[in-house]
């Protein structure tokens, strides 16, 4: 029996669904459920009658799938699967932020931990951002936290100034505007697809920026056969996939996160065997953190 039919035979025995981000390895997407962004997922999550979630992403995803399906076990392959992003705000940190801006509206995006989503007002990813800022009275104040990257994107995108908390993916933060550059000119006939968690000088230089699902959408859509991805390289293995006829190409061999490679086939087995890692979330957290992303879905 293969890894594969190893792990189909038990996701049946323990009623589990697998949920895998549009970043993983390509073998893992290949047995997973469903493959998307992590809302996505999450929401996915909170519509099976699995009794069981084995999140394949970083931590703060199967944080969220928690959230939404608190009744539910959510398990990782791998529990040292986290994000330097998320990392980069602690709730200490954040109240001390808000404290110097009490009248603040504090917008935070999904990716960040459980607890500093409790202390938000509202979440946002990254293909809502904009709305969601753009929701918010113009004669408030609004704290955008953790990425400074997507944060001055939207800024930009509205014409509006913002606090931005100084947190950046590192992954995305590699793709420089000297490499994407030197791709298009080697490429002349590919458009550049990017991801906002990019720097500003790179988004400058994309035809197209979106979220995960918003660069799958569009490279699908698009007349043109050539794209040049600036976002996290799990992605190509999705867009070959599903587009056979185009051609996409990767930005730099940089734009790898090895916390997204974490989940390999041997860890989802293990995972399923023993039913480890579980991830929990305290309950007042889940309530706090809840309000917060429910206001991001009415907006949205
Ligand atoms: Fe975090 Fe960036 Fe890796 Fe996504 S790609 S999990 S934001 S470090």
């Amino acid at each position: 029996m293969t890894i594969q039919e190893r792990i189909t035979q038990l996701k049946t025995k323990r009623h589990a669904v697998i949920l895998v981000h549009n970043y993983a390895r390509g073998d893992v997407q290949d047995i997973g459920d469903v493959v998307g962004d992590s809302l996505g997922l999450s929401r996915q999550a909170a519509r099976t009658p699995a009794e069981v979630i084995v999140f394949c992403g970083v931590h703060f995803m199967a944080e969220t799938a928690k959230i939404i399906s608190p009744e539910k076990l959510v398990i990782v392959p791998d529990p040292n699967a986290g994000c330097p992003l998320a990392n980069m705000v602690t709730v200490r940190e954040l109240r001390a932020m808000k404290a110097k801006h009490p009248d603040a509206v504090v917008v935070t995006y999904v990716n960040s931990s459980a607890a500093v989503k409790a202390e938000s007002d509202v979440c946002c990813t990254s293909a809502n951002a904009v709305n969601v800022v753009k929701s918010i009275p113009e004669d408030r104040e609004v704290l955008f936290v953790p990425d400074r990257n997507l944060g001055y994107y939207v800024s930009k995108q509205l014409g509006r100034e913002m606090i931005l908390w100084d947190g950046y993916c590192p992954t995305h933060q590699r793709i420089v505007p000297e490499q994407v550059t030197r791709m298009k000119q080697a490429h002349p006939e590919a458009l550049l697809v990017c991801h906002p968690e990019c720097p500003w000088e790179t988004l400058a230089l994309a035809d197209h920026v979106g979220s995960t699902t918003g660069i799958l959408d569009f490279c699908a859509a698009s007349d043109a056969t050539a794209f040049i991805i600036g976002t996290e390289l799990g992605i190509l293995h999705r867009l070959r996939k599903e587009n056979p006829g185009k051609t996409f190409l990767e930005v730099s061999p940089l734009a790898d996160c090895p916390n997204m490679k974490l989940s390999t086939l041997e860890k989802v087995l293990w995972s399923l065997e023993d039913l480890v890692h579980e991830v929990t979330v305290p309950a007042d957290v889940i309530e706090r953190a809840r309000g917060a992303i429910d206001r991001m879905l009415e907006i949205s």
